[in-house]
């Protein structure tokens, strides 16, 4: 044995029930990373040379819907279900979703051979020995990631192996080896071949990782964010420098900078703080004065945003919060402001994302040059919190039951009071605003 490692009882089981069945069985993939490293196990893969239904006959309530040969194992141990996968001869497809068909290995060497980097290529037996063909323990102390066999011939297999090399190091806080980093600038334009669905993927992972901004570099070092973000590169270089302001970078450093300070974990406000600039270089003016000025430069960004949401094919519900939080990013903060000021604020961002637009605004400070926040920006997060606390009723309301009857042609009873009602619903939920005209218009539209 030559791990000490006290197994989950599921796993140990799993284990021992292939043994007993006369299978081989391997612990494979991110939880020998995980136990050679020390750190909790989040993810359980093994692979064995019975096949799907062999498997399923030492596990009858496993379940096993795809074509992959993956067969799912629930525990009560675990919330997601152990993987156990049969030895196969092909990971990963170039340009399909889903392989026709998938071949089966015949021996754990096969398997572990076409695993994409040598820090995924280990593993471990049912006695805990190591199996270890391409120095990845070596490879996992020096904390570098490399692919296994010829790079070259790897990434062209599959290209989303890149994604994943960027992916992974930015997770682990590894570096790439030369060679397969070589090889990544060499083919990053073969990314374009995979589904977007897979490229948004890892790059989401890439995103909510809190070394993420790390991350993005490496996507532009390697070549890879010119192919799938090709706005954002145009921002590196472009100055922002003022008179008198304070920006200290350019726009595209600027936005990097911003998302390393952005403290949200959710992938979509992260993003959205890494490109909400993204809009200045088309929108840049220099004046004589030599001031700078990127007028209306969030609705250009808000453009690219969706360009870039429909490409990587965002559901509907991250697109509508990307957009917002671009789109909204340049809210005032003044101490001037009235309750309707701070309620129109809060009605574009949707009360249920300014947390997530307040972390953006502290990773755009922060990522300026400023200081993380201001007495202004204190004041206005605790009005924001006093104007939805403000009890607010139908009487509130800047109409009345005389305007409901008027504009309808209705005689008094309960009808005008139900219209209110539902006018008030609106207002409270901030679809509209609390405006006379707004309200009178929007009565009209229901005559
Ligand atoms: P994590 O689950 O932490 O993201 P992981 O290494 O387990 O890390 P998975 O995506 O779960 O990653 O994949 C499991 C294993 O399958 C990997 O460790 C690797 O050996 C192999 N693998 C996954 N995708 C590919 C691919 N595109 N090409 C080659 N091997 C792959
Ligand atoms: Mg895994």
């Amino acid at each position: 044995m030559d791990l000490h490692v006290q197994l989950p009882i599921s796993v140990a089981e799993i284990l021992e029930k292939f043994d007993t069945a006369k299978y081989e069985i391997y612990i494979v993939g991110g939880a020998v990373r995980d136990i050679l490293t020390g750190k909790v196990v989040h993810d359980w893969d093994f692979t064995t040379n019975a096949t799907p239904e062999e498997i399923l006959k030492i596990f009858p309530d496993g379940f096993y819907d795809n074509i992959f040969g993956t067969v799912g194992i629930k525990t009560e141990e675990f919330e997601r279900p152990l993987e156990v996968t049969t030895f196969r001869t092909e990971f990963g497809y170039s340009d399909k979703r889903r392989p026709d068909k998938v071949a089966w290995g015949k021996s754990l060497e096969e398997d572990l051979e076409r695993r994409d980097f040598t820090i995924n290529a280990m593993a471990l037996d049912k006695n805990l020995n190591l199996i270890d063909h391409y120095n990845s323990r070596e490879d996992l102390n020096k904390k570098i990631i490399k692919a296994v066999g010829d790079p070259n011939e790897r990434f062209g297999e599959d290209a989303l192996r890149m994604m994943r090399a960027v992916r992974i190091a930015t997770e682990l806080g590894f570096s790439i080896g030369d060679k397969t980093f070589e090889a990544i600038k060499k083919n990053s334009p073969l990314i374009g071949k995979i589904a977007k669905e897979r490229v948004k993927d890892e790059l989401f992972k890439l995103i909510a990782s809190p070394n993420a901004a790390d991350g993005v570099m490496l996507l532009k070092d390697s070549g890879l964010m010119q192919e799938i973000l090709p706005e954002l590169i145009k921002c590196f270089g472009v100055e922002q420098k003022s008179p008198g302001r304070h920006h200290i970078y350019d726009v595209g450093t600027h936005l990097v900078m911003s998302l390393k300070f952005c403290k949200s974990t959710d992938p979509v406000t992260k993003f959205a703080t890494l490109i909400h600039d993204i809009g200045k270089p088309l929108t840049y003016k220099k004046l004589d004065t030599g001031v700078i000025t990127f007028y209306n430069h969030e609705m250009v960004s808000t453009k690219i945003a969706e360009n870039i949401a429909d490409r990587l094919r965002f559901s509907k519900k991250e697109k509508d919060k990307f957009l917002t939080l671009v789109r909204w990013h340049q809210f005032t903060v003044d101490e001037h402001q009235t309750d309707s000021a701070i309620r129109r604020i809060l009605r574009n961002v949707g009360p249920e994302n300014m947390e997530d637009m307040l972390a953006l605004r502290t990773g755009d400070r922060l990522g300026g040059g400023a200081t993380e926040t201001s007495w202004r920006l204190e004041e206005f997060k605790k009005r924001l919190i006093e104007v939805q606390k403000q009890p607010f009723s139908v009487r509130d309301l800047k109409i009345n039951g005389n305007d409901v009857m008027k504009e309808l042609n209705l005689k008094p009873g309960p009808k005008v009071g139900e219209i209110l009602e539902e006018i008030f619903k609106e207002v409270e939920e901030m679809k509209i605003e609390n405006k006379k005209e707004m309200l009178l218009k929007k009565l009209k539209n229901l005559s």
